[in-house]
Formats: C-alpha cells, sequence, structure tokens
C-alpha cells in the first residue's frame, strides 16, 4: 500500500510541473509535504472595532461602500482610498503604490482586509486583501496558515494538498516521542499535532501543536547529539592519564599572575576530563584575551608529566608562531621542547621535525590544521588542542577524532557563542567557559563615525603614533572575493603612505607568501612599521601590545562577533586603546551593531546581541556554520525547550533500555539512517 514515503506526484492535482515546483521547496513524498509546516498563522479572527489598539496589525472583514477614490503623487506613487461599512462604523482603507487593487473595489463587495490599523483616524493601511467570496473563504473567521513558499506555488493549492494527504495518509503517522515524554510535557499526538498545526481551530490549539513538533525536532536533533557524545565516549574507553597533580599545582604558581576563578574551573574541568577513563571532547570558548593560552599552557603541561606529546593546531601560520613564542616562554623552563610545524620550514627542517616528533624528542608541536592533520605521526600522543573550532561542522570533527587515535581533544574558540548556540552548534561536547577577564584590563574606547570623518580620525590616530604607538587599519571587506579585499587594501596603503609621510606604513594581506607576512608582522611587532594596513588576516591571535589603535573601515559589513574579534587586538598593553568604526549603514539593524559595539567590551553579551539582530543562521557567517536547519524550532524563542531536550535525551542515551528495548527501535532506526551509528557494534 503506498504510504507517507509515496511521491506527491500521486496527488490529485500534482502533474509534473507542480511536483517540480513542490521539490524546489522540499517537498517530494507526501512525508515532506506533511511536514511542510506553517512559519506562522495570519490571524483572520475578525475583532470587535473597539479592542484594536492603535497601531496593531488586524484583518477586518467588512462591505465596501463608497467608489475608490486614487490620487497620484510624485513618479510613482499612488494611494487609493475607499469606505468600508464594519458593523455599522465607516472605516477608511487605504493602499499605497498598489494601483492594481483599484478594479478590484467595487462598492458592495465584501472583502477582507489585512494591515495596520490607526484608532485616531478609524484607518487601516492594508498590505493583503482577500475577496470573502474567494477561496480564502474557508478560513474566514479563523487563523490560517503561512507556509514557505516557492514558484507558482500558492497558499490555496498547498492546503488543498495538505488536506488531501491527510485524509489519505493521515492515518499513517506513527508517534516519534516515546510517551513518557508526551505525557510529562503534555504533548499532543503526532497525528493529531500535525493535522492541528495545519489546520488549527483556534490559537491555542495552533500553539499546542505547534509546541508538539518544535519539541520533537529538538529532542531528535539532540538525540544525536548525545548519542554521539556517549558512543565517542565508549569507544575511547581505557584513555586516562594519570597526571601528578602536585606538579600541575606547582607550575600553576609558578605563573607570572593567579590564574582568574574562571581560569580554576575550566583547568579543573579540562583535567578531569583527562584522567577520566575516556578521550576529553571539550569546547573551551572565552572572550579574546580572557586569558585561553594559559589555560592551554597548563593542559599540555599537565599531559607532558602524564608521559604524552601534545598538539596545539591553529588556522594560521602567524597564529602558529606566535603560539610557538608563548608557549615556549611558559614550557621550556620547565624541560619542554616545542616546536612549530609550518608551511614555511624549509624541506629540511620539516623532515627533521617531524623525524624528532616521530621520535619523541619534541614534546608539543604548534602548527596549522592541515600539516598536522596531513603527515604528523607523534610517538605518544595524549593531547590535541585546536584553536578557532567554529569554522568547523560537527562532522568535520568527527573526521579529525576518527582519525586513528583517541587523544583527549580540547577545542578552544575565541568567538564567544550564546550558549543556545554552543550546545546547538556543539551538542555532542562539554563546554567550558572562561566569562572573567583578569583584573586591571583597561576597556577599549569604540566609537563609531561615517565616512566623512575619516580625515579627523586618521589625525587622531596621527596624534597617538607620534606618543609611540602603534595602529592597525583593517579594510573593507568584500564577500566571497579575496582578491577586491586585497586590491582594497593595496590602494588604502597607498593612500595612506601618502598621508602620513612621517611614519612606516606596513602593508598585510592574504595573497602575501608567507615569508612575507612574517616579514610585515615582525616590522610591526618591532615598531619598525608603525601602520599596518591589512585584511582580515590579522583577525586571530596577533599581538601586538603596543598597538593601541584600530581603525576599522566599513565596518557594517562585518558581523558583530567578526568586529570584536579585530577589536581584541588592541588593548592589549598598559595604555589606553580606541577601535574607531567608519561606516554609513544603511539598516536600522545596522546602525544598531554599530552602536552595540560602542556600548559594550563584553564579548558574551555582544554575541547575544548580534543573535538577537541576525539571527541564529547568520551568526556564525554563512559558510561552515555548523548549525542545523529547523524546520519549526527557533533557537531563539525555543531556547528552554533546547535545553529540556538535552538532558532528557542524554538521560535517555545512557539507559540500557534505549539501546535495546523495541519501543525505541525507531529512533535507534533514526541514528542509523543519520550516520551517528556507523562502526557501533552493540554488545
Ligand atoms: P586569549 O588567548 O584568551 O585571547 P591570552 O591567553 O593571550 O588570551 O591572554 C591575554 C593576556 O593576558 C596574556 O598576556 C596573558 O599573559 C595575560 N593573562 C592571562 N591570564 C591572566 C591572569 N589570570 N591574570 C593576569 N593576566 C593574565
Ligand atoms: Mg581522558
Amino acid at each position: 500500500m503506498a504510504g507517507l514515503d509515496s511521491a506527491v506526484i500521486g496527488l490529485h492535482g500534482v502533474g509534473e510541473e507542480r511536483a517540480a515546483e513542490l521539490s524546489s521547496i522540499g517537498i517530494v513524498t507526501v512525508r515532506d509535504l506533511l511536514e511542510h509546516f506553517p512559519s506562522r498563522y495570519e490571524d483572520y479572527r475578525v475583532k470587535d472595532l473597539t479592542e484594536i489598539k492603535d497601531q496593531e496589525r488586524v484583518t477586518l472583514q467588512g462591505t465596501i461602500y463608497s467608489e475608490p477614490s486614487v490620487r497620484f503623487y510624485g513618479k510613482k506613487k499612488s494611494r487609493i482610498s475607499v469606505r468600508l461599512v464594519i458593523d455599522r462604523v465607516v472605516v477608511t482603507a487605504i493602499w499605497f503604490n498598489q494601483n492594481f487593487v483599484k478594479k478590484h473595489l467595487s462598492p458592495g463587495k465584501e472583502i477582507l482586509v489585512t494591515g495596520k490599523w490607526d484608532r485616531n483616524k478609524l484607518q487601516i493601511t492594508v498590505n493583503e486583501m482577500t475577496e470573502v467570496n474567494s477561496a480564502r473563504v474557508q478560513t474566514r473567521g479563523e487563523l490560517a496558515p503561512v507556509y514557505p513558499l516557492g514558484g507558482e506555488l500558492t497558499h490555496t493549492l498547498l492546503r488543498k494538498l495538505i488536506e488531501q494527504a491527510l485524509k489519505t495518509y493521515g492515518s499513517q503517522i506513527g508517534e516519534v516521542l516515546p510517551a513518557e515524554y508526551i505525557e510529562r510535557y503534555r504533548l499532543m499526538p503526532r497525528q493529531k499535532a500535525i493535522a492541528t498545526v495545519h489546520f488549527p481551530a483556534n490559537v491555542e490549539e495552533g500553539r499546542m501543536a505547534r509546541r508538539t513538533l518544535m519539541f520533537e525536532e529538538l529532542f531528535l536533533f539532540q538525540l544525536k547529539m548525545q548519542a554521539m557524545r556517549r558512543i565517542t565516549r565508549k569507544q575511547t574507553a581505557g584513555m586516562a592519564q594519570s597526571i601528578p597533580m602536585e606538579e600541575v599545582r606547582q607550575f600553576v604558581r609558578s605563573l607570572a599572575f593567579p590564574l582568574t576563578g574562571a581560569q580554576k574551573r575550566v583547568v579543573k574541568e579540562m583535567l578531569d576530563d583527562m584522567q577520566a577513563d575516556y578521550a576529553m571532547n571539550r569546547l573551551l570558548q572565552g572572550d579574546v584575551g580572557s586569558g585561553k593560552t594559559v589555560v592551554a599552557a597548563i593542559a599540555l603541561y599537565a599531559s607532558f608529566r602524564a608521559g604524552y606529546q601534545g598538539a596545539l593546531m591553529v588556522p594560521t601560520e602567524i597564529l602558529a608562531e606566535q603560539h610557538v613564542q608563548s608557549l615556549t616562554a611558559l614550557l621550556e623552563p620547565h624541560g619542554i621542547k616545542v616546536a612549530l610545524l609550518a608551511g614555511s620550514l624549509t624541506a629540511k627542517r620539516r623532515r627533521e621535525t617531524i623525524a624528532a616528533l616521530q621520535e619523541g624528542q619534541i614534546d608539543v608541536v604548534v602548527g596549522t590544521h592541515a600539516l598536522i592533520q596531513e603527515d604528523v605521526f607523534f610517538e605518544r600522543l595524549g593531547l590535541v588542542i585546536t584553536d578557532e573550532q567554529h569554522r568547523f561542522g560537527v562532522d568535520q570533527r568527527r573526521v579529525l577524532r576518527n582519525k586513528g587515535l583517541s587523544p583527549d581533544v580540547l577545542f578552544m574558540t575565541a568567538t564567544p557563542i550564546p550558549r543556545t548556540l554552543a550546545i546547538t552548534a556543539f551538542g555532542d561536547m562539554d563546554v567550558s567557559t572562561i566569562d572573567e577577564m583578569p583584573a586591571g584590563r583597561k576597556p577599549i574606547e569604540t566609537e563609531w563615525v561615517k565616512h566623512d570623518q575619516f580625515p579627523l580620525i586618521l589625525e587622531r590616530v596621527r596624534g597617538e603614533l607620534a606618543r609611540g604607538r602603534q595602529a592597525y587599519v583593517i579594510c573593507p571587506l568584500i564577500e566571497e572575493s579575496e582578491k577586491l579585499d586585497v586590491q582594497n587594501a593595496i590602494d588604502l596603503h597607498a593612500q595612506l603612505t601618502h598621508c602620513y609621510p612621517e611614519f612606516q606604513v606596513g602593508l598585510m594581506h592574504g595573497r602575501l607568501h608567507a615569508k612575507e607576512k612574517d616579514a610585515v608582522m615582525q616590522a610591526f611587532a618591532a615598531n619598525e612599521v608603525q601602520l599596518l594596513v591589512s585584511t582580515t588576516v590579522v583577525e586571530v591571535g596577533v599581538n601586538v601590545p603596543n598597538a593601541t589603535c584600530m581603525i576599522i573601515y566599513d565596518a557594517e559589513r562585518f558581523g558583530l562577533a567578526q568586529l570584536h574579534q579585530l577589536r581584541g587586538r588592541v588593548g592589549r598593553g598598559a595604555e589606553q586603546s580606541y577601535c574607531f568604526l567608519i561606516a554609513d549603514p544603511k539598516s536600522q539593524v545596522g546602525k544598531e551593531r554599530m552602536q552595540v559595539m560602542c556600548e559594550t567590551n563584553d564579548g558574551f553579551e555582544l554575541s547575544q546581541r548580534d543573535l538577537e539582530l541576525r539571527g541564529p543562521g547568520d551568526f556564525f557567517g554563512t559558510k561552515q556554520s555548523g548549525l542545523p536547519e529547523f524546520k519549526i524550532a527557533d533557537l531563539l524563542s525555543d531556547y528552554k525547550a533546547l535545553e529540556v531536550a538535552r538532558q532528557d535525551t542524554a538521560a535517555l542515551v545512557a539507559t540500557d533500555e534505549f539501546w535495546r528495548e523495541p519501543r525505541y527501535a525507531h529512533l535507534r532506526a533514526y541514528l542509523e539512517r543519520e550516520g551517528v551509528l556507523e562502526g557501533i557494534v552493540f554488545d
């Protein structure tokens, strides 16, 4: 018998063409159709005029009472108005720049209009109109679902198809959530939830149906994450490092400063994992400058004392070199040999380094992800630390982990991630957060100015440079075109060289050879170059404490998280630092983002605001976000359910029943389909 997995093309009214359109929005099977959930509801309940608040969005039903009057002004602008009688009250309905509606507005007709209500003028500004005797009548006085559409598809068609699919196949919809959760959270049975989400009788019912399906979606997602987490732990059983804790304490005491409370906490979380009988799989997040490097150094020290080698993987060579420097300073006095593995090494040095690693003469290696993953073998690898992990999705992480050994793995990111996103994008991991800055930091002063004030800013920077300080100028970012970014940097470099004849102006971008980049960075670090024009390659990790100014050109093109990263390049010394955002944002959101940057230096607050302003999809930028797309759940408003689902699924996969009992078979099948169980042998 044809089931939920049969093609929509079998439905009444769906031919080749329709089927192609449906498939363009992801609907191929009947199941897809039924799970094509409305993104919202239009409230077509006709309201009592006296109940409507000023500026509220409403739908009104009335009879057209006058001929429409049309006024034109400007070139293409028009205003149509008509009088409507609603409950014996005459109100005005107006349309802006919608000439085509005029022919539908004949007196005596009954219409539904949706728009914004002006309570004083008894007037509605219409966005949407329906004639009452047309197709929408069926939802009159109710809620009408609004679907994501595409091509020539209409709501009327979708509703008809869904109605048909429900009639024919509705009884085949089976439960997904185990009964205990449906009961505990008072959810609807799945069959009812799906029917109701498409055709709710009232607002409350629609809400309950949505709540059920939202929880189901988050539950399945978290089930996958928690199962992965559990399986990883099982597979890596036996990975306990025996760390001499007293020596680690001594190492910590030998540092130039006491750890912050947050650093102490995350060090403990980390060492507990490393000592436990499974491989660590932990995300360490902390704002720029919160002291992650020291924490990483403590872990590497501990692993060394337990008899293992460690690797630190970073995204760029510049960063690798900086880490080698800081780790050498911290670790070499304790007899730990730190080495760099970079593309810039000569072939001979590279061979020697790799050989030394293999023979165990090097204790800690630092290099780019690519280098370390490619051709390095270790004698006894115990700990891998990787930086800027937000650039990779869940699946890439598993590839890394599945490569041979199962060392303890710590992922570090300097992008503070709001908790909802952290447990989503990194749901298969444990999360440690450094949410406290070392004492005595001077907050960076951030100012936002328009382009026409760029010369003024240049003068202020000149003053700083004259006092012996240094500055960065970050070039406009052109989405997807590194070539244009580089050209921008070259142009700006020429302009500023001309503008500051008394100073050395350096240029840095991704098209330079590793050696050239090195030379530029070294010149800047040695203050032979005072002003560094750069593309965003300086974003991560660069540390030049004498640099106190940062100008970010076309700042509206950057996300808040990235601006914050860039800004983190200054404010590293004892002097007051400044960040100037040059931007003419057009949108309100763009303006707000600039303001938020000026208001706070707290990365977590910024990231939360960024999430609210841009939405989860854009948070990490478009590439490799690692975030799943949800059909119905919303990470911003449903974060509590996400948390609950996480706890429930973690508890569920920890039971033997889950892996054994028939009533969970469909959930195990789901994990199988998602590839989570690959290579697993049930015992
Ligand atoms: P992150 O890697 O998180 O950006 P770093 O580890 O580079 O930060 O630390 C930034 C600076 O703060 C470094 O100069 C480091 O020596 C210093 N630092 C780290 N932890 C502390 C602390 N607890 N007290 C004082 N200074 C610290
Ligand atoms: Mg361990």
